[in-house]
């Protein structure tokens, strides 16, 4: 039932939507392992589409939408926040000390 309420909200097609965990992963088709999707008359992602619809436009200072989850294929919102390139890099740095 979550999934077809997530559908609504995203208009995203649900075969290919799974929902693992508290991740919302995107099934379709990914360009390095971000989940793609054709809209508008062009190739966005699927991560930033969802990010801008659910939460808001993406800041000009801060134009990456990265993942508190591992999986860049979700787009669960709870999951995203927008930060810039040192964001991006101080997330990898913790990944790696993590493992
Ligand atoms: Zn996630």
């Amino acid at each position: 039932m979550e999934q077809d309420t997530t559908t609504a909200l995203t208009g995203l097609d649900p075969e290919r939507v799974e929902v693992v965990g508290d991740c919302l992963v995107w099934t379709g088709p990914t360009t390095d392992g971000y989940g793609r999707v054709y809209l508008d008359g062009k190739r966005q992602r699927v991560h930033r589409v969802m990010y801008e619809r659910q939460v808001g436009p993406i800041p000009p200072d801060k134009p990456l939408v990265l993942h508190r989850c591992r999986e860049r294929a979700c787009f669960a919102s709870a999951h995203l926040y927008v930060g810039d390139v040192r964001d991006r890099g101080r997330a990898l740095t913790e990944r790696r000390r993590a493992r």
